[in-house]
């Protein structure tokens, strides 16, 4: 199932055309990154562009938000936990990021937008990509009148044997 990338541009703090932030973004990365969050829909600030230059530039990555803040905090960038709690829930809306919520007080966010699952292993705390082809979910009930079903999120919780 092909999951469709929804951009809700109204919530995500879009402003377009800002000639200052174009100077700054150079003096941080590469064209890449400020590019890739354009084209998501997500004005180029200074603390976005560091973020997602530890998030995107490491392959397919799963992480907490206390995770991130460590990283960034390590290389040197400031910003609060706060912002990067909102960073990554702004780059979820605008497509570039997953969330596999595995407890109630636990989020990963998910680099990897593509269909597939997850093993969530408890007692590491880590996440293992299943290929989305692995898995079929047979009976799944019809969704409730005026709804449509976006995706299904399954995590398979495995433990030390
Ligand atoms: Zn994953």
């Amino acid at each position: 199932m092909k999951r469709a990338v929804t951009l809700r541009k109204g919530r995500t703090g879009i402003k377009r055309g800002r000639k200052a932030d174009m100077s700054r973004r150079k003096t941080l990365d590469g064209e890449g990154t400020g590019a890739r969050l354009k084209a998501a829909g997500l004005r180029p600030t200074r603390q976005r562009v560091a973020l997602a230059g530890l998030l995107f530039g490491h392959g397919d990555r799963h992480l907490t938000a206390e995770t991130l803040h460590g990283e960034a905090m390590a290389g040197g960038i400031r910003v609060s936990l706060a912002t990067v709690y909102n960073t990554l829930h702004q780059f979820t809306e605008a497509g570039l990021l997953r969330q596999v919520s595995v407890d109630a007080g636990r989020s990963y966010f998910d680099t990897n937008v593509d269909a597939h699952q997850h093993f969530y292993a408890e007692d590491e705390g880590t996440l293992i990509d299943i290929p989305g082809e692995s898995i079929a979910v047979a009976g799944i009930p019809a969704p409730p009148k005026g709804t449509a079903i976006d995706r299904v999120d399954v995590v398979i919780r495995i433990r030390r044997a």
